[in-house]
C-alpha cells in the first residue's frame, strides 16, 4: 500500500497523528494508497516552516523568483507525463485530459514567469511641487490553499506559482482523494532551487482545514471546491481576519437557438457535458434548447453518446474514465432514480453500465434526460456526474430568465448563428464566464478564472491579473526630494500646489 505524506520544510513527513484516508484506483476500485491526515500540530509544524522562509522570501529579488518559476516551468514540462499518470490513477480521468489539465496548469506557472512584469506599480511625476507618487504591490506572508479533487493538479497550480512568485509562502491543502500529484509538484518546485518551506503540502481533510483557515499566522486562503464549502470557509476565514478568495459548484447552461449548427452544438454538448466523466466545474449540465432545436439536439447527442467508449482512463482510445469513488458513483446513480421518478424523459440510462474486466470499477455510462423541468432535483443540484439534462424553451428570453434565476453562475454558453442573440445573451447573462459557441469557456491564465453568485465567494477571481492582486497588498508612496522650499508648520489638511 503505498503511503502518501505530507511536504513540510523542504522534506517529506508523515505527520504525528498515524491517521491515514484511503486513495482508490477508480478503475478497477482497488484501494492503491493511504494519505496522511494532519492534525492541528502537523498545520502548525507547516505554518511555522512557512512563516519563517517567508522571512528571505518575501525580501528574495524579483529576478531570482522569476529564475525559479523558469526552471519549474521546464522540469513540469518534461515530466507532464507523469502528472498525468498520478491524476488517471488517483482520479479516473483519461490520459489525454489529464495531459489537458496539465497543460492548462503549466500555462499559469509561465504567467507567473513574468512576475517583473507583473509586479510593477503606477507612477506619477510632480504631482505636487517636488512631490511623486508611485505604488508598490508587496507580498501578504504566508498564504494557503485547498483544493478540489476534481484538477488534482491544475487547482493548485491556479494558485500557488502566481502566490510564490509574488513573494508569498504557500501551504497547499490538496483533495484527501487524490494527493499524490502534490507531491511531485513539490519535489520539482524543490529541484528548480526553492528554498525549503516556500511550498508546503498538508494532506488531510475538516481537521487540517479548520486548523488552516483560523490559524492567526495565515494572512490568505484560496479555496476550490463545492459551494456549501466555499461558503464556510469564506465565513470562517474573513471571521479570523484573512483575505479569503472562497470559488464553489455550478449548474451550468448551454442554451440552443433554433439557427444554431446543430452538429456543433451536439458535438460541444457531449464534449462538455460528458468529458471527466461531467467532474468538472465547467462541466454543461443542463442544455436549453429552444424552440424547434430540441428534437435535433437531443437526436445528435443520443446518437453520439452510443458510441463514446468508456474505461479505465490509461486504455488507448477510452473516452470517459469512472467516477472518483464509489460513494459518488452511489451520490450520482441516486440522481439519475430521482430524474426518472420526478418524471423526466430517461433517453439514455448509464445505471447499469459494466465495463468488461472492470467489475469493481465506478463507472456511469453516459446518461441523458430530456423534459427536464426547473424543480426537479436533477435540474436544482449539481449532480458531477455523466449525467445530462434537457430542458426545453418555447422561446429565447425564457432561457435566459432561466438561467439568470439559477443561483450558481460560473460556466454558461449559446451556440446559434446570429450575432445579434449572442451579443444579447453576453450583456443580460448573469454568469463569469461566457462561451459563444463554445461550450467551456475556461480563460486562458493571462485572463483569470471566476464565476458570479454562489460560485464564487470574495472579490477577486483567481489567477491572472486578479491573482496577482489577490496575492499582493498595494502600497502607495508620496514622496518628497529636493523641495527646495521650506514650508514650516502648517497643520491644515495638505492640497496641491
Ligand atoms: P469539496 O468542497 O468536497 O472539497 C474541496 C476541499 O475542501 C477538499 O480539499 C476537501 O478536503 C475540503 N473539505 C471538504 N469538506 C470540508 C468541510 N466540511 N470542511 C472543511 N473542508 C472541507 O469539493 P470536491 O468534491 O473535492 O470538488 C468538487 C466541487 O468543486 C464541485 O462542486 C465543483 O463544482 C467544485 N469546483 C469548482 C471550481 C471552480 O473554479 N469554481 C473548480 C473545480 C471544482
Amino acid at each position: 500500500m503505498k503511503q502518501i505524506n505530507h511536504w513540510i520544510d523542504g522534506r517529506l513527513s508523515a505527520g504525528s497523528t498515524g491517521r491515514v484516508g484511503p486513495v482508490f484506483n477508480p478503475a478497477s476500485g482497488a484501494q492503491t494508497g493511504e494519505v496522511a491526515m494532519a492534525s492541528a500540530d502537523d498545520v502548525d509544524t507547516a505554518v511555522q516552516a512557512a512563516r519563517r522562509a517567508y522571512e528571505t522570501w518575501g525580501d528574495s529579488s524579483l529576478t531570482s523568483r522569476q529564475n525559479i518559476m523558469f526552471a519549474f516551468r521546464e522540469l513540469l514540462a518534461a515530466r507532464r507525463m507523469d502528472f498525468a499518470k498520478f491524476l488517471t490513477a488517483e482520479h479516473g480521468k483519461t490520459i489525454d485530459d489529464a495531459m489537458g489539465e496539465v497543460q492548462r496548469g503549466l500555462e499559469v506557472v509561465e504567467f507567473a514567469c513574468n512576475i517583473a512584469h507583473l509586479l510593477k506599480g503606477d507612477f506619477s511625476a510632480q504631482v505636487s511641487t517636488g512631490v511623486d507618487t508611485y505604488t508598490i504591490r508587496q507580498p501578504l506572508g504566508v498564504v494557503v490553499g485547498i483544493t478540489p479533487f476534481n484538477f488534482p493538479a491544475m487547482v493548485p497550480m491556479w494558485m500557488y506559482p502566481i502566490a510564490i512568485a509574488c513573494g508569498n509562502t504557500f501551504i497547499l491543502k490538496p483533495s484527501e482523494k487524490d494527493p499524490s500529484s502534490s507531491l511531485l509538484a513539490a519535489e520539482l518546485l524543490a529541484e528548480a532551487g526553492l528554498p525549503d518551506g516556500v511550498f508546503n503540502v498538508v494532506q488531510g481533510d475538516k481537521e487540517a482545514v479548520d486548523a488552516l483557515i483560523t490559524h492567526p499566522d495565515i494572512a490568505a486562503i484560496s479555496f476550490v471546491g463545492s459551494t456549501p464549502v466555499a461558503r464556510y470557509i469564506y465565513e470562517t476565514g474573513t471571521h479570523h481576519g484573512k483575505r479569503v478568495q472562497a470559488l464553489g459548484g455550478a449548474k451550468n447552461h448551454m442554451v440552443v437557438l433554433p439557427d444554431a449548427d446543430i452538429d456543433l452544438a451536439a458535438d460541444a454538448a457531449v464534449s462538455a457535458g460528458y468529458g471527466s466523466a461531467g467532474e468538472r466545474c465547467m462541466a454543461i449540465s443542463a442544455v436549453v434548447t429552444v424552440g424547434d432545436a430540441g428534437d435535433r439536439l437531443i437526436e445528435g447527442v443520443r446518437t453520439r453518446i452510443e458510441k463514446l467508449k468508456i474505461g479505465p482512463g490509461d486504455e488507448t482510445g477510452v473516452e470517459m474514465g469512472p467516477l472518483v469513488t464509489r460513494q459518488h458513483l452511489e451520490k450520482v446513480r441516486s440522481y439519475v432514480d430521482a430524474g426518472e421518478s420526478e418524471g423526466a424523459l430517461l433517453i439514455a440510462d448509464g445505471r447499469d453500465f459494466v465495463v468488461d474486466g472492470y467489475q469493481d470499477g465506478f463507472f456511469l455510462g453516459p446518461t441523458l434526460f430530456d423534459n427536464v423541468t426547473p424543480d426537479m432535483s436533477i435540474y436544482t443540484d449539481e449532480i458531477f456526474g455523466p449525467v445530462l439534462s434537457t430542458v426545453r424553451m418555447e422561446h429565447y428570453e425564457e432561457a435566459i430568465e432561466l438561467i439568470n434565476k439559477n443561483p450558481y453562475g460560473n460556466g454558461t454558453a449559446v451556440f446559434t448563428n446570429d450575432g445579434g442573440a449572442a451579443r444579447k445573451f453576453q450583456q443580460e447573462i448573469q454568469v463569469g464566464m461566457v462561451g459563444i459557441n463554445v461550450p467551456i469557456p475556461v480563460p486562458l491564465s493571462f485572463y483569470s478564472f471566476g464565476g458570479w453568485k454562489d460560485s464564487i465567494f470574495g472579490s477577486h477571481a483567481i489567477y491572472g491579473p486578479e491573482g496577482i492582486h489577490f496575492y499582493t497588498r498595494q502600497k502607495v508612496v508620496i514622496s518628497r526630494w529636493a523641495d527646495p522650499l521650506h514650508r514650516g508648520v502648517d497643520l491644515g489638511f495638505p492640497t496641491h500646489g
